[in-house]
């Protein structure tokens, strides 16, 4: 990788970064209109994987198996 830096190529590499973070923004959206990308309990994000078994699940694994773990003990 050759990090001299040209004008036009930065601004295109810009340009490149620009629309995968609009990209990224627009899913995150979508993702958070059908539940949330970060777990509730700890603020980890919840793994796409989870999220299409769970599209509602708030919580990720970790913190959902203990939850669930201390609902079964009461
Ligand atoms: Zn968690």
């Amino acid at each position: 990788m050759n990090f001299a830096s040209n004008a036009a190529f930065d601004l295109a590499e810009q340009r490149i970064e620009e629309e995968r973070e609009a990209a990224i923004a627009k899913s995150r959206a979508a993702l958070k209109a059908s539940g949330t990308t970060d777990c509730v309990d700890c603020g980890s994000t919840i793994s796409i994987a989870r999220r299409r078994v769970y599209p509602s699940a708030t919580r990720c694994l970790e913190c959902q198996e203990f939850v669930e773990k201390e609902a079964r003990c009461r």
